[in-house]
């Protein structure tokens, strides 16, 4: 078996000084490594009902739409804005500096849909904060969060409030 891990990239200074980018396309170029990480996002939720997997901008589409395959669920993207057109749900995030902000279809899936979120990388966690918001704002039971790596130095994961369990496939 193939260990992904091996393949992510570490990119120093991109695509700011200061920042160490992990890049996962390596990952995703190679059949057994992207097998693998799909299968090391998945683990936890085997066993669980899952309606739909909501997939982050825009590495989380990579892993979210073969992820949502192997649940036999759908995938719902959640965009920067002015990507989706209708009606949209808005959710706010500071960044080091200014703010970001992510949207989704507010039909995207039905009240009490179980909802399972993905990206690639946990940093400082906002990212993954207003994902989680606006499948509050839709009305879905959120199952978890599964990440492929959680850079734990920056502390996300304590920006993850609730219940529901986050899982990083790999944790740094
Ligand atoms: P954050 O909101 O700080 O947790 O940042 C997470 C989002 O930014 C994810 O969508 C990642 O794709 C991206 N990101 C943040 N830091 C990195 C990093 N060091 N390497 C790759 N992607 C990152």
């Amino acid at each position: 078996m193939s260990d992904w891990k091996n393949l992510v990239r570490d990119v120093p200074d991109f695509p700011k000084t200061g920042v160490g980018f992990k890049d996962i396309m390596p990952v995703l170029a190679d059949a057994d490594a992207f097998a693998d990480a799909i299968d090391a996002l998945a683990a936890p939720w085997r066993d669980a009902r899952i309606d739909a997997v909501m997939a982050i901008e825009a590495r989380g589409f990579l892993l979210g739409a073969p992820l949502a395959r192997t649940f036999g669920c759908g995938v719902v993207p959640v965009r920067k804005p002015g990507k989706l057109p209708g009606p949209v749900l808005e959710a706010r995030y500071a960044l080091e500096y200014g703010e970001d902000a992510l949207q989704v279809q507010a039909d995207a899936v039905a009240p009490g849909a179980r909802v399972l979120l993905v990206d690639d990388v946990l940093a400082t966690g906002g990212t993954l904060a207003a994902a989680r918001a606006l499948a509050d704002g839709l009305g879905a039971e959120i199952v978890g969060a599964s990440v492929l790596m959680e850079l734990a130095f920056l502390g996300g994961r304590s920006r993850w409030n609730g219940t529901a369990p986050l899982h990083a496939a790999w944790t740094i």
